[in-house]
């Protein structure tokens, strides 16, 4: 690559979209395949692994970037929220993608809109149980987005496993033809997985916050040393948790990977994961066994 085309990749910037007019007229004249990576913004290296994937894989590449008010079920949680377009703007372009979807709360939901979008069992447990709302925001949107881009393929991250799960269901259930990718977990050095939320934390938060990770990597080791029961690997990560005083568990889970159900025996896998809070903060994290 020559020096004039290294710079033209280093600064490249997506278009911008703002309309669905505006999106409908792009999405019409790109090329096929079409991939989609929905985000909230505040964009880190997750949100890009996300992105670049999408670039091997699709011949156009949209992001769309909406802090979803109707999936936020505490009113100081979405007002706290980063949001910084510039910036964002520059990561999607730097990523590869071609075009970015920033739309007002009104392109998302049209004047008069009525509609909810509700998967069953699969968001009662969990991030379902906890944050009661937050799943019938997140498939609403998400089925509006699908809608909207009819893209080939749809980017998702395994950082939120329930999500990949219920967004994977409604679009099977609704035939959705849009293949929904799983992307594995990026995380900073110190094994923390990167969240838009982790620049909420204090220094002190912070340096406790990787105490998620070793807590999920404590029952692994249980799992592999030959552990099958639920509630022995449940009390593991507790016992983690409890050597950080800043963190307090929301929930800690040893579940079946399909249904979500809480194990008491583990005969076929399962999906650990927890919900922490430091503070006003909260943040997730799991770890498939099989
Ligand atoms: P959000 O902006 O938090 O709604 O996330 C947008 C997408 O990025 C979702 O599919 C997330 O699962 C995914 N994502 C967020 N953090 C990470 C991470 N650390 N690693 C991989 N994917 C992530």
């Amino acid at each position: 690559m020559d020096e004039a085309s290294t710079t033209e990749a280093v600064t490249r910037l997506p278009r911008v979209l703002r309309t669905r007019a505006e999106l409908r007229a792009a999405l019409d004249a790109a090329r096929q395949p079409v991939g989609l990576v929905p985000t909230m913004g505040a964009l880190h290296a997750g949100h890009a692994s996300l992105i670049q994937r999408a670039r091997r894989e699709c011949a156009t590449v949209i992001v769309t970037i909406f802090v979803n008010p109707k999936q936020f079920n505490e009113a100081a949680d979405f007002e706290r929220y980063p949001r910084n377009e510039a910036s964002d703007v520059a990561t999607v372009g730097a990523a590869g993608a071609d075009l970015v979807w920033i739309p007002s709360v009104a392109d998302v939901y049209p004047a008069g809109f009525q509609t909810s979008v509700h998967v069953g069992a699969l968001t009662e447990p969990l991030e379902g149980a906890a944050r009661p709302g937050h799943f019938d925001g997140v498939t609403t949107v998400v089925a509006i987005l699908l809608g909207l881009a009819s893209a080939d393929a749809a980017y998702f991250g395994q950082k939120d496993a329930q999500q990949l799960l219920v967004v994977r269901r409604m679009a099977l259930d609704l035939g959705i033809g849009t293949e929904i990718v799983a992307c594995p977990i990026v995380r900073e050095a110190d094994g923390l997985a990167m969240s838009s939320r982790n620049a909420l934390l204090t220094p002190e938060q912070r340096a406790a916050a990787p105490v998620l990770r070793r807590a999920l990597l404590a029952a692994r080791a249980g799992y592999e040393a030959g552990e099958r029961d639920g509630e022995a690997l449940r009390t593991a990560m507790r016992d983690v948790l409890a050597e950080a005083p800043l963190a307090e568990p929301d929930y800690v889970s040893c579940a079946d990977p399909a249904t979500l159900l809480e194990l008491r025996r583990i005969d076929g896998g399962a999906l650990l994961s927890m919900a922490v809070r430091f503070g006003p903060v909260r943040l997730i994290d799991n770890e498939p066994i099989a």
